[in-house]
C-alpha cells in the first residue's frame, strides 16, 4: 500500500487479478526524489512473467464476461466513486507526484483536479453514446451499429504526466468496459500505484484492472508483443512509440500512440504584449519544460522581436528554481540526473549549431540546489528552422527563437517539423488569427491561450505526435470495436441461386 503509509519507504507490489502480489523473481527498484536525489521508496519490478499472469488474468476478466456485460450506468458509477475517493485522497497523491516526478505541488494538485474531471467526464458520457439506427431502405431489416469493448488492453504512460496520463487511458477503457494492464513508468511509478489502490477500494472487480511495474525494455516490450493484447495505448517518445508499432504489427495489434512534440507559439507584433509574454514563458517553463506541448520554439514578429525577446530573458532569470515542496518554486527540477544529462547536450548543441544563448545554459549556482538535477530556464536567440535544438524535442527548459516579417512565413514555420501535437498563435486581428489557426497541422491550436484543455476535447497529435486521439468522445472510441448487426425480420431465399 502507498496511500496511509509514512514514510513512502516501503516495497510495493504488482497488482494481479484484484490481490497485491510479489514479483516471480522478487525484483525491486528504487525511486528517487529528482530534488535531492534521496530514495523515497521501493516498489516491485516485474519481469516477462509476471506481465504473462498479468494479461492472462485480463483475459479470464474480459472472457468471463462479468465486466464488458456490466451495464454501462454501473460501470460510470465505479468511475464516480473512483472520482470520489481521489477528492478524498487528493493533498496525499499530490505530494507523493510531486515527490516522485519533482513537479510543484500546485501542479501536482491541478493535475489531480483534471484527473478527477475526466474520470466524471466519461461517467457521463459513455451511457449518453447511443448505438445508430441505419436506414437500409428494407423496412424487414433492423441495421443497427453498435460499440463493443475492444478487449484486453495495455496501458503504458511516461514519467512527466504520470498520474494524469495514466488517468486518460483507464478512465475511458474501465467504462467502454474493457479490461487492461497498467504499466506507468519505471522513473514514477508512485501515483499510479495510489490510483490503483482506489480503483481497488472502490470496487473494480478482479482482473479487470492489473498493474505491473518495471523498464520499458522488459515489461513494456512483454506486454506489446503478448497476442493475448487486444489494443495497445502508448504515450511516451516517438522512437518508442515507433518500436512498439513495428512489434504491434506482427500480430496486428490495434495501436494508439501519443507521441512528442516540438511546438511553435506564434507572436504577432498586435499582440498584447504582457499576456504574450506570460503565456511564452509559462508555455516553454513550467515543469521545467518537461511537458509534451510545451511551447518550446518561439516564432516572433520582426518588428517586436528584440524587446519581446530582452524581456523574456529578464524574466525567465527570475523564474524561481527550486524543490516542489517548497511553496516558493515556479518550477522544479528535470526527472533524473539522466535526463539533465540529455538536456544539457542539447545545450552544448545549440552552441555548437552558432545559436545565441542569452539566458541560462547551466545548472543553478545556488549550493542548496546541488543534489537534485536542477537546470535553468535557457533562451537561444536568432535560430533558424534547420538547426536540431528547433527542430528535435529537448524536454527540457529550452526556448529557441525564430523571427518573421509576413503572415506566410510564421505559417511556413510553425508547419516546418516532424511533429504536430499542439501550436499557439497570439494576435488581435480576429481574422488574422482564424486565418492561421485554421493552417497549422497541429493536433490541437490554441489562440490567444497556451496549454490548456478540456475532457470534452479530443488530444493527439498530427505527424510524429501519434495517430491516436485520448479525452472527448474519440477518446472513448479508442476503447471501442464497431459492430454492424444486419437483422433481417422476415428472412426469405435470396434469389442469386434459386435455379440449383
Ligand atoms: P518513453 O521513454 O518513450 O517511455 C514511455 C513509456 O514507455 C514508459 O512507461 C517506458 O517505460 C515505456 N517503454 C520504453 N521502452 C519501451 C518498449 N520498448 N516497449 C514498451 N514500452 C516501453 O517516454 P518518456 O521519456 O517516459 O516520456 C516522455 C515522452 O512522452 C516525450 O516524448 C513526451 O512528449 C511524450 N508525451 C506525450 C504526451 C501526449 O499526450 N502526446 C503526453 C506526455 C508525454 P520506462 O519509463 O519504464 O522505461
Amino acid at each position: 500500500m502507498i496511500l496511509d503509509s509514512e514514510p513512502l519507504l516501503h516495497s510495493r507490489a504488482l497488482y494481479v487479478e484484484g490481490k497485491w502480489v510479489s514479483p516471480v523473481e522478487g525484483g525491486t527498484r528504487e525511486i528517487l526524489n529528482p530534488a535531492d536525489g534521496t530514495a523515497i521508496a521501493v516498489v516491485a519490478e516485474a519481469d516477462r512473467t509476471d506481465v504473462a499472469t498479468a494479461i492472462a488474468a485480463a483475459r479470464t476478466a474480459f472472457a468471463a464476461g462479468h465486466w464488458p456485460a456490466t451495464p454501462v450506468t454501473e460501470r460510470a458509477e465505479l468511475l464516480v466513486r473512483i472520482a470520489e475517493l481521489l477528492d478524498t485522497h487528493r493533498d496525499e497523491i499530490a505530494r507523493i507526484e510531486t515527490l516522485d516526478t519533482g513537479k510543484t505541488l500546485s501542479e501536482s494538485h491541478t493535475d489531480i483536479d483534471d484527473v478527477i474531471a475526466v474520470f466524471r467526464y466519461y461517467a457521463r458520457l459513455a451511457p449518453t453514446a447511443a448505438d445508430r439506427l441505419v436506414d437500409t431502405g428494407n423496412p424487414e431489416v433492423i441495421s443497427r451499429v453498435v460499440h463493443e469493448p475492444v478487449g484486453v488492453c495495455a496501458l503504458i504512460a511516461p514519467w512527466n504526466y504520470p498520474l494524469l496520463q495514466m488517468s486518460w487511458k483507464i478512465a475511458p477503457a474501465l467504462v467502454a468496459g474493457c479490461t487492461m494492464v497498467a504499466k506507468p513508468s519505471e522513473v514514477t511509478p508512485l501515483s499510479t500505484i495510489a490510483l490503483v489502490e482506489l480503483i481497488d477500494r472502490a470496487g473494480a472487480p478482479p482482473g479487470v484492472v492489473n498493474l505491473v511495474q518495471g523498464s520499458g525494455g522488459v515489461v513494456g516490450a512483454a506486454l506489446t508483443d503478448n497476442p493475448d493484447v487486444d489494443l495497445i495505448s502508448f504515450t511516451g517518445g516517438a522512437a518508442t512509440g515507433a518500436t512498439i508499432a513495428r512489434t504491434a504489427a506482427e500480430h496486428i495489434t490495434r495501436v494508439a500512440l501519443e507521441l512528442g512534440g516540438k511546438n511553435p507559439h506564434l507572436v504577432f507584433a498586435d499582440a498584447d504584449h504582457d499576456t504574450a509574454v506570460d503565456a511564452v514563458l509559462t508555455g516553454a517553463f513550467l515543469h521545467s519544460g518537461q511537458v509534451c506541448s510545451a511551447g518550446t520554439r518561439l516564432i516572433v514578429e520582426e518588428s517586436i522581436a528584440d524587446d519581446f525577446v530582452a524581456e523574456l530573458a529578464h524574466r525567465a532569470a527570475r523564474i524561481r528554481v527550486g524543490p516542489g515542496m517548497d511553496p516558493a518554486t515556479r518550477t522544479g527540477p528535470l526527472v533524473s540526473e539522466e535526463h539533465r544529462a540529455k538536456v544539457e547536450a542539447y545545450v552544448a548543441l545549440g552552441i555548437s549549431e552558432g545559436a545565441t544563448l542569452i539566458t541560462g545554459g547551466k545548472r543553478p549556482d545556488d549550493p542548496a540546489l546541488e543534489s537534485g538535477s536542477f537546470y535553468l530556464p535557457t533562451i537561444f536567440d536568432h535560430c533558424r528552422s534547420d538547426m536540431r535544438i528547433v527542430q528535435e524535442e529537448t524536454f527540457g527548459p529550452l526556448l529557441t527563437v525564430e523571427r518573421f516579417t509576413t503572415e506566410a512565413e510564421a505559417i511556413t514555420l510553425g508547419n516546418d517539423t516532424d511533429y504536430g501535437l499542439a501550436a499557439g498563435v497570439r494576435t488581435t486581428d480576429p481574422s488574422r488569427g482564424e486565418r492561421v489557426v485554421r493552417a497549422l497541422r497541429h493536433g490541437t491550436v490554441w489562440l490567444n491561450d497556451f496549454g490548456y484543455y478540456t475532457p470534452a476535447a479530443e488530444w493527439g497529435g498530427y505527424g510524429r505526435s501519434g495517430n491516436g486521439r485520448e479525452l472527448g468522445p474519440g477518446g472513448l472510441a479508442e476503447y471501442q470495436e464497431t459492430k454492424h448487426i444486419w437483422h433481417n425480420t422476415a428472412p426469405k431465399a435470396g434469389g442469386w441461386f434459386t435455379d440449383t
